[in-house]
């Protein structure tokens, strides 16, 4: 049986159509679904992300309001900037680009986001009402991908699940949404003894390390749900794809799998939040 790929190019190609329809809908009501996003300091990597955020809005008909501060920006005038941002009615959603300069205390600049507006899911309140299955705005990444398990229907009820990484914003909040959806879960990291023994158990795989296929093809169960949240310069992700197709029973490509529902699932939760409104 050949894989399913689970086609993320595609679904966030679909999703942004009907974001686009319900834009217009709430535009016609006088409602303009707005992002404030906001990016510190000069790093490369961030500005292009933040410009392929804005981009996506202005592709969908929603409104994007740039707000760029310098390397040396303090904690206090960043918490200001979120307390403006908070206030201000016609803002439905905030970004705050991570990773901020290390002078910030990032954390606490993310936990001042009013939850209202936490459409990209960091707050740890957001986190704390998702783990316990209260409504909230999941942490995009992770939120993309379960938006992908469920277009494709697969059932992971009861499933050997392992994800590797911990980070707040995707190791974390994946396993706790897997749990949700009643997978058995184990979250590995940097200090995880045998690694490779618990990953050749595993019916779903989350590879969310950072490193340039850390995850080997050969160490990966037949038929087992391949989900790779990996993007690299050298155009893979953390899972070595090498010959996946006859392996897994279902896989995210690298390009065009979890990254386009990242983004996606930020718009969408835009969109729900002016909504709510
Ligand atoms: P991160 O904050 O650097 O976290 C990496 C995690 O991997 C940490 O929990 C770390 O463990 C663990 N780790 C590092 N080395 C390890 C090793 N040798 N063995 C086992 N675990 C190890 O990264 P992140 O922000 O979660 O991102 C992870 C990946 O997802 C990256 O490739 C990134 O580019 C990608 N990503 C993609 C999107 C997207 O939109 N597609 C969005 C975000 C991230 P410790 O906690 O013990 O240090």
């Amino acid at each position: 049986m050949t894989a399913i790929i689970l086609d993320g190019k595609e679904l966030s190609a679909i999703s942004e159509d009907t974001i686009k329809n319900k834009v217009d809908d709430l535009v016609k009501k006088g409602i303009e679904p707005t992002l404030a996003t906001i990016l510190v300091g000069n790093d490369p990597a961030s500005e292009t992300y933040v410009k392929m955020k804005r981009n996506t809005c202005t592709r969908v008909g929603m409104k994007s309001i740039a707000v760029e501060l310098p390397e040396s920006t303090t904690t206090d005038e960043l918490l200001h900037t979120i307390h403006k941002l908070n206030d201000d009615k016609n803002i439905h959603g905030i970004l705050l680009q991570h990773p901020v300069p290390s002078q910030i205390d990032e954390r606490l600049c993310f936990d001042a986001i009013d939850i209202k507006k936490d459409v990209d899911g960091v707050t740890c309140l957001g986190f704390g009402n998702m783990s316990m299955g209260i409504d909230a705005y999941g942490s995009c990444t992770p939120a993309g991908i379960i938006r992908l398990i469920e277009h494709y229907k697969l059932d992971v009820k009861g499933l050997n699940a392992v994800v590797v990484g911990r980070s707040p914003i995707l190791g974390k909040p994946m396993a706790m949404m897997l749990l949700n959806l009643h997978a058995t879960v184990t979250i590995c990291h940097s200090r995880t003894q045998n690694i490779e023994t618990i990953i050749k158990n595993a019916d779903l795989i989350v590879g969310a390390v950072g490193i340039p296929k850390f995850i080997k093809s050969d160490w990966i169960k037949k038929d087992a749900i391949v989900i790779d949240a990996g993007y690299h310069p050298e155009k893979c992700g953390d899972i070595d794809l090498d010959g996946i197709e006859d392996i897994a029973s279902a896989y995210t490509p690298v390009p065009g799998g979890v990254g386009p529902m990242t983004i996606n699932t930020l718009i969408l939760q835009t969109l729900q939040s002016a909504e709510k409104q």
